[in-house]
């Protein structure tokens, strides 16, 4: 877990003012998002760590006026980094303790990565588009983030070496539930997920003691597919 003081806080970098306006659209879509999806709910202290992590760092250069736009944004090689409101929701989702190990499977530009490093002890990361990888390892390193370890590779098959995990986060969307990947949730664990083709459905999956599986949706998404390595 990082400290407040370790990482450059808002304040100094201009973008402080951008930052609030972003926190603002994304508590308003929670607020009218909660009427018809009442699982809908926002952990103030994810969104304390948003209000600081420069997120205009981790968007490529020509993108980065949009920074704090509450949409989501291309970043090169047919990917996009999340819409900060989903971010927002699936980290509250997961309830990290500062002691988690975290899974995310689909590091993208490292955003989302950056805000678990706040909030969790470790992460573990894993990204198939080698570019994307390289840049938020890159990224993540030069801003002191410890205690995230990135991998470029098939997020298929999860990251066994380092299972199981308090938490999973998977941010490309499978056709199904991905069983390889539930199976490396620790006993008591959670996994927040979108699961389906055309038509997505944000899932929460929680491991009982005894490895008994349940599901619950939180609602419709989109997001890029979850692909699947070819070799
Ligand atoms: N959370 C990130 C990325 C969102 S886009 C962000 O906000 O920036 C989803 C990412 O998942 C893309 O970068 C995509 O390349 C990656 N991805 C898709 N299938 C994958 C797989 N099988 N293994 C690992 N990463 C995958």
């Amino acid at each position: 877990m990082m400290t407040e003081a370790s990482i450059a806080p808002g304040p100094n970098d201009g973008r402080a003012a951008d930052r609030q306006r972003m926190l603002d659209e994304i508590i308003a879509i929670a607020s009218e998002s909660v009427e018809n999806h009442p699982a809908v709910a926002l952990d103030p202290g994810v969104l304390s760590v948003m209000r600081r992590v420069p997120r205009h760092e981790f968007v490529p250069g020509v993108r980065r006026h949009a920074a704090y736009r509450d949409s989501p944004l291309d970043i090169g090689d047919g990917q996009t980094i999340s819409q900060p409101f989903m971010v927002a929701l699936m980290t509250s989702l997961l309830h990290l303790k500062p002691s988690d190990r975290v899974l995310e499977i689909g590091t993208g530009c490292g955003y989302q990565t950056a805000i678990l490093a706040e909030l969790a002890g470790e992460v573990f990361t894993v990204e198939i588009v080698e570019s994307l990888a390289k840049r938020a390892a890159t990224m993540l390193k030069h801003m002191g983030y410890a205690n995230v370890h990135t991998r470029i590779g098939d997020g298929n098959s999860g990251w066994p070496e380092a299972a199981p995990f308090d938490c999973i986060i998977v941010t490309a969307a499978p056709d199904r539930m991905p069983d390889a990947i539930v199976a490396q949730l620790k006993e008591g664990g959670r996994m927040v997920i979108p699961v389906g083709g055309n038509e997505q459905t944000l899932k929460v999956v929680t491991k009982q003691g005894g490895g008994q599986i349940s599901e619950g949706d939180i609602m419709p998404v989109r997001f890029v597919p979850f692909t699947r390595d070819a070799g």
